[in-house]
């Protein structure tokens, strides 16, 4: 859909990118990691010690997590590599991995590319809250882990700390591990983030995953991070070894500094994105469109039923040449696509003057 939104000249809502990059002085920082020789050259297998030491002083001061940085920290390319590394390192041919749907994209293949089955959970709207009785059920012998996703891509949705006590407590009594992406957890407009890993019993199950991408605006950089008892980081780092082994030596030094910003910096971002997100939502709302506000993350799910559309893979494919704009269906999400047959997802992590020429544009829609 990107390489759509270029052919036709189309505002890309669509993939999930800021289009205004970090703070300056944080891209500063990589340059001067460049032109200092810090990084250019392998750096070490686990990270440098100082990104890892900068997670964990930041879980540390938002949380009240404590990791040891030598064995407990590890750095990974992006969070992807860490789903990935995750589920090669801990998942067994036949293993059944439970996951709420609708999922990020990488989440099959990665199950897949360990032999493990997907056994999906689904989030309904309005809400898209998390059926803790529909996940008991879903919990069989071969179970080996639950993959979740708070705050959530795509629905937006942030699940609250009775619904993780929830999750934690069928952790707990089932035996189970949890692998948990965390990668919008300083993008929460309404309600809190609060880490699975915190919950009684969960310390030593509980692989937590996160970046820099979304926290930073640095999409492009891809440094990610693990955070886990010992035994599973040394598991993980076991299958990134020969996944990538390492990545970005010099972007490593910037981001240990970026997580030691000041709280106004992780304020202003919060504050940020929650008035792009209250432009596109109440934007798309008056067009016409049935929206479910998200509580976090960069996206929106709108029905397009209320415009008298259908189908959203449809609707997405005729967007482009009809109003100018690129969105994605949300139900390529899904294993079970009917769930979302008419959702489709608008990203707000663009200028308002995007969002508001974007809006502009979809308005053609109803005449
Ligand atoms: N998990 C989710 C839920 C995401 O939305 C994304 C990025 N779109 C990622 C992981 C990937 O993160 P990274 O760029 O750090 O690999």
């Amino acid at each position: 859909m990107s390489a759509r939104a270029v052919a036709t000249g189309s505002i890309n809502l669509g993939q999930g990118f800021p289009d205004r990059d970090g703070p300056a002085k944080i891209a500063r920082a990589a340059a001067d990691a460049i032109l200092d020789g810090r990084g250019n050259q392998y750096p070490p297998g686990p990270g440098i010690p100082e990104l890892r030491r900068a997670v964990a002083a930041h879980d540390e001061r938002f949380y009240r997590l404590r990791y040891g940085p030598d064995d407990e920290v590890l750095v990974t390319a992006g969070a992807t590599e860490a789903i990935a590394a995750a589920m090669l390192a801990l998942v067994e041919p036949g293993d059944e991995v439970i996951a709420f749907e609708p999922y990020y994209d990488s989440y099959a293949a990665n199950i897949a590319m360990a032999g493990g089955v997907r056994v999906p959970v689904t989030l309904r709207p309005p809400g898209f809250r998390p059926d803790t009785g529909e996940l008991a059920r879903a919990i069989t012998q071969r179970t080996r882990l639950i993959l979740l996703n708070s705050p959530d891509n795509p629905t937006g949705s942030v699940f609250s700390r009775d619904e993780l006590a929830a999750i934690a407590a069928l952790a707990v009594e089932h035996d189970l591990l949890v692998v948990t992406d965390e990668v919008y957890e300083h993008l929460v407009f309404d309600g809190e983030h609060v880490p699975i890993a915190g919950f009684p019993g969960m310390r030593d199950r509980t692989v937590s995953v996160s970046s820099a991408g979304k926290t930073f605006s640095f999409t492009g950089w891809k440094i990610g991070w693990v955070k886990a008892a010992p035994e599973l980081v040394a598991a993980v780092k076991t299958a990134k070894q020969f996944l990538t082994f390492v990545s970005g030596g010099p972007f490593q030094y910037a981001v240990a500094e970026a997580l030691a910003l000041p709280d106004a910096y992780y304020a202003g971002l919060r504050a940020g994105l929650r008035a792009q997100r209250d432009l596109l939502t109440s934007g798309l709302s008056e067009i016409g469109f049935e929206v479910y506000p998200p509580q976090g993350t960069y996206f929106v799910t709108a029905d397009i039923r209320s415009l008298g559309y259908e189908d959203g893979v449809e609707f997405c494919r005729m967007l482009p040449d009809r109003a100018g704009v690129v969105a994605i269906p949300t139900a390529i999400f899904y294993d079970y696509p009917e769930a979302a047959r008419s959702h489709v997802r608008f990203a707000f992590c663009k200028r308002p003057e995007v969002l508001t020429e974007a809006l502009r544009r979809l308005a053609k829609l109803t005449r």
